[in-house]
C-alpha cells in the first residue's frame, strides 16, 4: 500500500492527482520550481518541496532532485502525471534502483512504445494494421527515396523518438523528398537528440481515434472505449469527445480488441492510449501508443463513471482491476482544452487571472489549477484548464457546452474561449464530420471575416 506519493508534476493535473490521493486516504508531496510558489497544486498537497529554478530542464525534467525530493519526504511512490518525466524510461528504472514505485508501465514497456519505429513493428506483429511504411529507421536519403516511391506520395517523415506534435514532415511529391528527409533528421537529432527517421503512407484526411486501455499486475487488460481528437491545430488537441461520432459498435470492437491484442503482446500494465488513424472508408491504422495518462483523460471517465487516476493508483498498488472489458458508453462527453493564449494569432499570452469565473451546472466540469489574481508563468505549456461537459446526447453535450464556454470569464489574459464557442457553431462540427485538417479548412474560413476569435 501506498501511504504517500510525489508528484513529479505540476498543473492542472498536480492537482487532479492530488484529488484522488485525498480520496484514497494517500499523502501527497508537491515539487515545483520557483515559477510555481503559488500554484494551488502546491497549496493543496500534504507537503511541498521546491526543485529548482523554472527552466524545465532544472526542475520537472531535474531527475537527481525529484529523486532527493522522494527519499527527503518519505515518498512510496511517484505518480509522473503527462508530459515531463511520464514517458522517460530512464526515470522509472532509476525508481526501481531506489526502490521507489512508480505509477505507470514498466521501463521496458515504455522503452519500446517510445520508440514509434519500433512499436509500430510490435504492433503489426500483434495482428494490428499499420500504414505502409519502413520497418525500421531509413538508412538515408536513397533509401527514403526508393521507400517513397514503392508505397506512393503523399508519405509522411517522422523522428522515431518524436512525441507532442514535432519533428513531422509530410512529402507530396518525390522532387522534395532528399531535402525534406535530410531537414527532418536534423531537426530530430536537435529536439530529441536522435536522428533516426522513419516512413509511413499520409493519409490525407483522416481522424484521428484513440482507444482508452488499461491493464493490471495480473494480466487483465481492458479497453475503456474511445476518444476522437481530430479536431488539432499542428498536430495538437484542441477539442477531444468520446464517443467518436464515426463508430459503430462494430467497429469500435474491432478497434477495441486491436488495442487489447498490442497490450497483452507487450504485458501493458496501468493506463495507456493506443492511437489510430480512421480513413473515410472505416480503415483503421496503429499510430502510436502512449504510456501515460492523457490530457484528455476526462471525457472517458464522464462516459465510464471510472476515476482513472484512482484505478492508476489502485493498480500500481497491486488490486486486481475489476472493470469489464468495452464498456459501453454512456451518454456523450467533450473537452475544450482552455488555453493562455490569443486566439486569432495563437500566440501564448501568460500573465494575471485578473477575473476568474468558472461555470458550474449540470453535467459540467472543469479541472484548472488556475483562480483569480494566479499569474500564469510563462515557461510552460499554456493550458489553463480543461472544460468538460457530459449530456445525453452529442447533440445535447454541445449545446451544454456553449452555454458553459459562455458561463466561463476570464479577464487579464487572452484564452482560446472565443475560438471554442465558434467551433461549436460550426456546421460541419455539429455534423459531426470531422478530421484532422478540420482546423485548417476552419481557419481558412474565418480568416475571410476577421478571425477565429470574433
Ligand atoms: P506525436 O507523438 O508527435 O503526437 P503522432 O504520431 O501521434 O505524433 O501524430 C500526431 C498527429 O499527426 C496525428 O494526430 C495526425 O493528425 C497526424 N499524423 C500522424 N501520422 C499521420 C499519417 N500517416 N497520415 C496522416 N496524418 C498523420
Amino acid at each position: 500500500m501506498f501511504k504517500k506519493i510525489l508528484i513529479a508534476n505540476r498543473g492542472e493535473i498536480a492537482l487532479r492527482i492530488i484529488q484522488a490521493c485525498r480520496e484514497l486516504g494517500i499523502a501527497t508531496v508537491a515539487v515545483f520550481s520557483t515559477a510555481d510558489r503559488d500554484s494551488l497544486h502546491v497549496t493543496y498537497a500534504d507537503e511541498d518541496v521546491c526543485i529548482g529554478p523554472p527552466a524545465s530542464k532544472d526542475s520537472y525534467l531535474n531527475i537527481s532532485r525529484i529523486i532527493a525530493a522522494a527519499e527527503i519526504t518519505g515518498a512510496d511512490a511517484i505518480h509522473p502525471g503527462y508530459g515531463f518525466l511520464s514517458e522517460n524510461a530512464h526515470f522509472a528504472e532509476v525508481l526501481q534502483e531506489c526502490k521507489i514505485g512508480w505509477i505507470g508501465p514498466r521501463p521496458e514497456v515504455i522503452r519500446l512504445m517510445g520508440d514509434k519505429a519500433k512499436a509500430r513493428q510490435t504492433a503489426a506483429a500483434a495482428g494490428v494494421p499499420v500504414l505502409p511504411g519502413s520497418p525500421e529507421p531509413l538508412e538515408g536519403a536513397e533509401h527514403a527515396r526508393q521507400t517513397a516511391a514503392s508505397i506512393g506520395y503523399p508519405i509522411i517523415l517522422k523522428a522515431s523518438a518524436g512525441g507532442g506534435g514535432r519533428g513531422m514532415r509530410i512529402v507530396w511529391k518525390e522532387e522534395e523528398i532528399e531535402g525534406q528527409f535530410s531537414t527532418a533528421g536534423e531537426e530530430a537529432q536537435r529536439a530529441f537528440g536522435n536522428g533516426a527517421i522513419y516512413m509511413e503512407k499520409y493519409l490525407v484526411e483522416p481522424r484521428h481515434i484513440e482507444f482508452q486501455v488499461f491493464g493490471d499486475k495480473y494480466g487483465h487488460v481492458v479497453h475503456m472505449g474511445e476518444r476522437e481528437c481530430s479536431i488539432q491545430r499542428r498536430h495538437q488537441k484542441l477539442i477531444e469527445e468520446s464517443p467518436s461520432p464515426a463508430l459503430t459498435p462494430a467497429l469500435r470492437e474491432e478497434m477495441g480488441a486491436a488495442a487489447v491484442a498490442l497490450c497483452r503482446a507487450v504485458g501493458y500494465e496501468n493506463a495507456g492510449t493506443i492511437e489510430f488513424l480512421l480513413d473515410s472508408d472505416g480503415r483503421f491504422y496503429f499510430m502510436e501508443m502512449n504510456t501515460r495518462i492523457q490530457v484528455e483523460h476526462p471525457v472517458t471517465e464522464m462516459v465510464t463513471g471510472i476515476d482513472l487516476v484512482k484505478l492508476q493508483l489502485e493498480v500500481a498498488m497491486g488490486h486486481k482491476m475489476t472493470v469489464p472489458n468495452g464498456l459501453k458508453p454512456r451518454g456523450h462527453a467533450i473537452e475544450c482544452r482552455i488555453n493562455a493564449e490569443n486566439p486569432d494569432t495563437f500566440a501564448p499570452s501568460p500573465g494575471p487571472l485578473k477575473t476568474f469565473h468558472l461555470p458550474g451546472g449540470p453535467g459540467t466540469r472543469v479541472d484548472t489549477h488556475g483562480y483569480e489574481d494566479y499569474v500564469i508563468p510563462p515557461h510552460y505549456d499554456s493550458l489553463v484548464a480543461k472544460l468538460i461537459v457530459h449530456d445525453r446526447t452529442r447533440g445535447e453535450a454541445i449545446q451544454r457546452m456553449s452555454r458553459a464556454l459562455d458561463f466561463f470569464v476570464v479577464e487579464g489574459i487572452h484564452t482560446s474561449i472565443p475560438l471554442h464557442r465558434r467551433i461549436l457553431r460550426d456546421d460541419d462540427f455539429i455534423a459531426g464530420k470531422l478530421s484532422t485538417r478540420f482546423m485548417e479548412r476552419f481557419l481558412q474560413k474565418h480568416r475571410e471575416d476577421g478571425g477565429p476569435g470574433r
